[in-house]
């Protein structure tokens, strides 16, 4: 049974790997007319160099997974740290997620680290000090300790009342939970970033017009504060139904003039009007649902971990059995979210040029991009399995193919 862990657990890495190769073999490839203009020859440089550094650590730190894999599926170390607790499911379980968790958690901190102050800060991206750093891995600590640990903790007792009838509570609250999370998604990212209401000026009267215009109610228009970790910027719409909010990185608000600003918040708004959000929700409901009946079949079946020598139930074994298995699968349900992601956002595009912004959004799309290094040429099967954007040179062709269509400057 290890063996079959441990080949679903390669595969994911594998399968990573594969994708920054095709990436870096498409990176060799002439760019497409649309982007070529991006980038000078000296940025273009930059950013080969930037790609190839990023690249390398990824698979550095793939090949490192793959060490931890085998040192936790060929040596007794589960055994042997469930020992080191009390013979309490519940204490065992919590024990063993701090051991593992803890652990992972750190390795993973030294490649961020590096990534962050080395190669970001290399190229000029990095604006995190060393004590945002620190704060953000505590607090992602904390969270990922306590989620998981509360979770422990519920299902140990309603399984403990009310029996196999428990998964039904668990279920149904576990939903309302997670439904409400995504609902209000800023709630979770106010412990790392601070929000406020885009400031009163001409700005907001022009967004406000345009919101006005197709009737749309808005929670709140915020600025995100992006710039104490990074130089790039972005915007985003969230939450659902009546709980919508748009939030703009005030690097944006900094760097990129009116129009501009608008374009991006004329796009945002065309996934807050056609209800992308809410179109996400069966996909999401449908996950869900997997998620869980594989959670209930190895909840139920310890015999599935006893190749570890953990004979009794433990949640710790549950929820790594789980992640380990569902990982080829996720990579399949991830491509049918991201193929629904991409058509969004060329729909979100073509609302905004419906407005009159087509010409501004490609202007900034163009400078986002060079601003932020980003991948101006992915190759197409990473765009088809992992993008949930298209890409830039496919989003400026269906604009353009757009205003063509519908006889828009
Ligand atoms: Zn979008």
């Amino acid at each position: 049974m290890r063996w079959i862990f441990f080949v679903c657990f390669v595969m994911g890495v594998v399968f990573k790997m594969i994708m920054i190769y095709f990436n870096q073999q498409q990176r060799q490839c002439a760019l497409s007319d649309e982007v070529k203009d991006i980038y000078d020859s000296t940025t273009y440089q930059k950013w080969q160099a930037y790609e190839n550094e990023t690249d390398k650590i990824a698979i550095i730190q793939d090949l490192v997974d793959i060490g931890i894999a085998i040192f936790y599926f060929f040596t007794p170390i589960f055994y042997q740290v469930s020992m080191l607790f009390s013979s309490s499911i519940l204490i065992s379980s919590l024990g063993m997620l701090l051991v593992f968790n803890g652990f992972e958690e750190i390795v993973e901190v030294i490649f961020d680290y590096y990534e962050t102050f080395v190669i970001e800060e290399k190229y000029g991206m990095n604006t995190t000090t060393k004590k945002t750093f620190i704060k953000d891995f505590i607090i992602s600590l904390l969270l990922d300790f306590g989620l998981f640990g509360l979770l422990f903790v519920f299902v140990h007792y309603v399984y403990r009342w009310f029996s196999y009838y428990g998964f039904i509570v668990i279920f149904v609250i576990l939903g309302l939970i997670v439904g409400w999370i995504q609902k209000h998604p800023i709630f979770l990212m106010r412990l790392f970033n601070q929000f406020t209401p885009l400031p009163e000026g001409h700005l907001k009267d022009t967004i406000v017009a345009l919101l006005n215009k197709h009737g749309l109610k808005l929670k709140g228009i915020y600025v995100m504060d992006a710039s104490k970790r990074t130089k790039r910027a972005n915007a985003f719409c969230s939450g659902q139904g009546k709980e919508k909010e748009i939030c703009i990185d005030d690097n944006m608000l900094e760097m990129y003039s009116e129009e501009e600003i608008v374009a991006v918040f004329a796009h945002e708004q065309g996934h807050a009007l056609l209800k992308h959000a809410e179109r996400q929700r069966f996909l999401n409901v449908l996950m869900g649902l997997i998620l869980f009946l594989c959670f209930i079949f190895i909840f139920v079946h310890p015999s599935l971990y006893a190749t570890f020598h953990i004979k009794q139930l433990n949640y710790y074994m549950v929820v790594a059995v789980l992640g380990w298995v569902l990982g080829p699968l996720m990579i399949v349900l991830d491509m049918m979210i991201n193929h629904y992601s991409r058509l969004y956002e060329y729909q979100a595009d073509a609302f905004a040029a419906k407005e009159g912004y087509g010409e501004a959004l490609i202007d900034v799309l163009k400078k986002l991009t060079k601003d932020g290094l980003s991948n101006i040429q992915p190759h197409p099967i990473v765009v088809k399995m992992c993008y949930s954007h298209p890409t830039l040179s496919q989003r400026i062709l269906a604009i353009k193919k757009y205003q063509e269509t519908h006889q828009i400057k």
